[in-house]
């Protein structure tokens, strides 16, 4: 929709600057043809006099020609700015010097004044056309009272109140015409962009939205965040009252999200029942205060049969991102906040969250000669999560589970480090794995099962280039190894596997029986800690186990995976 809009404008400013060059030409041919000129400006008849005018007017024209070439690059916009008054200002200076030089009250070229009236009532509506129909009026009524005081009658004082009728009526009726269909334009882009339901702008609308705000925000080297968000349990509330009383909430939604965000920020339905805020020129800081804001107005918002919400109330969890600081680019930018919003949801949603990478953490710590091979790294993990969907989030969550263990069970700084990066780099390997074997929902071959017993080995080889990284190998080559001593690749049994990697281990598992996979429903949070209880021994270091029960009761992170 800008792009039609930034057209129509763009050609609307050809046709004008066009017709603006011709009242310029015809202002030339003017000032050749009038003797009165001649006769009085000229030193004498020379046709050294007539060049140099001509060179004059040849280099008015040039100097125009680029002062509109420039102009037709730049924004445009329906407002005057001060180029535009500037120009009108000087159009007025050289019509009316024209029509004095050419006779003043007897000249015929007072219908100058109407190329101007009509370029700028299209340009900038009613109101500066009527300004400047009434400007040129009162420049050509003075100029009739000046010469009243040397003949007594002037003839023409008639005609020019006809001329002054004609500027006003013009005006007037091309600006109600332009105002008519500026209306209608706005009406039907309405219709174009907002979504019925809600109130708010649409997905289209949205994206167009961002992208413009991204480039002028690039251009002015300013921020842009970008807020998701997603009602919590709506499902449910869908499932106990009907789509349409559903869809009231939506409408509700909508209104909430309106009115709590400044003019210039735009709210959009991002999906069924996802909503998007843009906020330009706005940091993270400031874009999180907003969210928080939205998320308590609608936590203590009161709508209808909420009591019989899982939490009693309906409420939003909110992903914050923000572009560039966080996203280099709009799909970034969209994913990051998609990303946080997912954290959001698994944190007990009715949450903020905001977009974090433990890579650039991770950057941070890595020398600059493997920087390189980090940004790989991410493309890596995005293209596993890309063909691994199941997996969407699952990195993260080790991480948490983990951080949630080395805590509880006092590691030291470094140690909850090297924790960190390996729960975050386990399942790189996978990045050889095909697709198929990856989502099969049927049990795997011998063959398949070898190769997905190849992650751990092929992920140790893929970071072992990366000195700094060279403490986490153990943990994503031993992560499948296990207490008994029945893992793979290397079949190592209780302490000989890195005390880090058992710790991994679990988490991992822990994940993996709570989320769906392509072959199995998942555990409830109870039925996983039974799980890991009946393997502890077996499968999983016993002392281990025992604290990353401990670790994960204690902790409100229930994570609710239903992806
Ligand atoms: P979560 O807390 O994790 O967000 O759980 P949820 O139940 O809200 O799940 P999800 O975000 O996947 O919600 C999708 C549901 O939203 C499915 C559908 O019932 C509902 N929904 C989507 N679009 C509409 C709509 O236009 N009208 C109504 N009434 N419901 C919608
Ligand atoms: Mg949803
Ligand atoms: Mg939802």
């Amino acid at each position: 929709m800008y792009k039609f809009e930034d057209n129509r404008k763009k050609r609307i400013h050809e046709i004008v600057s066009v017709v603006k060059l011709l009242s310029i030409i015809l202002c030339s041919i003017i000032l050749f043809n009038e003797s009165y000129f001649i006769k009085n400006f000229s030193l004498d008849n020379t046709g050294i006099n007539t060049i140099s005018q001509t060179i004059c007017i040849i280099v008015l024209l040039i100097v125009y020609e680029g002062w509109i070439l420039s102009s037709i690059k730049s924004n445009f916009s329906e407002n005057i700015q001060f180029k535009d008054a500037i120009e009108i200002s000087i159009f007025i200076i050289v019509f009316s010097t024209l029509i004095i030089l050419s006779g003043g009250h007897i000249s015929q070229y007072k219908f100058l004044f109407l190329f101007l009236i009509i370029t700028s009532t299209i340009q900038f509506g009613i109101t500066c056309g009527i300004i400047i129909a009434s400007i040129s009026s009162v420049i050509i009524l003075v100029i009739d009272f000046i010469a009243i005081s040397d003949t007594i009658i002037n003839q023409y004082f008639e005609t020019d109140l006809i001329l002054v009728g004609i500027f006003i009526l013009t005006a007037w009726l091309l600006g109600y015409y332009v105002k008519v269909e500026k209306e209608y334009r706005e009406k039907l882009a309405n219709l174009v962009n907002v979504d019925e339901l809600t109130g708010v702008y649409n997905h289209r609308f949205f994206q167009d939205s961002l992208t413009q705000q991204l480039e002028s925000a690039h251009r002015q080297n300013q921020s842009v965040s970008l807020l998701l968000l997603d009602i919590d349990y709506f499902k449910y509330y869908n499932d106990l009252y009907g789509h349409l009383a559903g869809d009231k909430i939506l409408a509700q939604m909508g209104d909430i999200l309106k009115a709590s965000v400044r003019t210039g920020d735009v709210v959009a339905r991002y999906g069924g029942e996802e909503f998007a805020v843009i906020l330009p020129n706005t940091s993270e800081q400031q874009a999180i205060l907003v969210a928080e804001k939205i998320r308590r107005e609608v936590e203590e918002a009161s709508f209808e049969g909420e009591q019989n919400q899982p939490n009693g109330k309906i409420t939003v969890s909110i992903g914050v991102s923000v572009y560039p600081h966080k996203a280099k680019s709009k799909t970034e930018l969209i994913n990051s906040a998609d990303d946080a919003l997912y954290r959001a949801k698994f944190f007990n949603k009715n949450r903020v969250e905001t977009y974090f990478s433990i890579l650039e953490e991770l950057k941070m710590d890595i020398e600059e000669e493997h920087i390189d091979l980090i940004s790989s790294i991410k493309t890596l993990i995005s293209v596993i999560n890309a063909k691994d969907r199941y997996t969407y989030g699952h990195v993260e969550r080790v991480v948490i589970y983990c951080g949630l263990v080395g805590e509880k069970l006092g590691l030291n700084e470094e140690d909850r480090k090297i924790l960190k990066y390996g729960a975050y780099l386990h399942d790189i390997g996978k990045i050889e794995i095909p697709k198929e074997v990856l989502n099969k929902k049927m049990p795997l071959t011998d063959r398949e099962w070898e190769l997905l017993r190849q992650h751990p080995s092929n992920g140790a080889e893929i970071i072992k280039p990366v000195d700094s990284l060279t403490n986490v190998i153990p943990l994503i080559l031993y992560h499948h190894e296990r207490y008994d001593g029945k893992g793979y690749p290397q079949q190592l049994k209780g302490k000989e596997i890195p005390y880090l990697a058992r710790i991994l281990s679990i988490a991992d598992s822990f994940d993996a029986m709570t989320s769906n996979r392509p072959y199995k429903t998942r555990k409830s949070f109870d039925e996983a800690i039974a799980e890991l209880e009946k393997c502890s021994s077996t499968q999983f270091d016993p002392d281990i186990v025992r604290v990353f029960i401990e670790a994960v009761k204690a902790s409100d992170t229930h994570f609710d995976i239903s992806v």
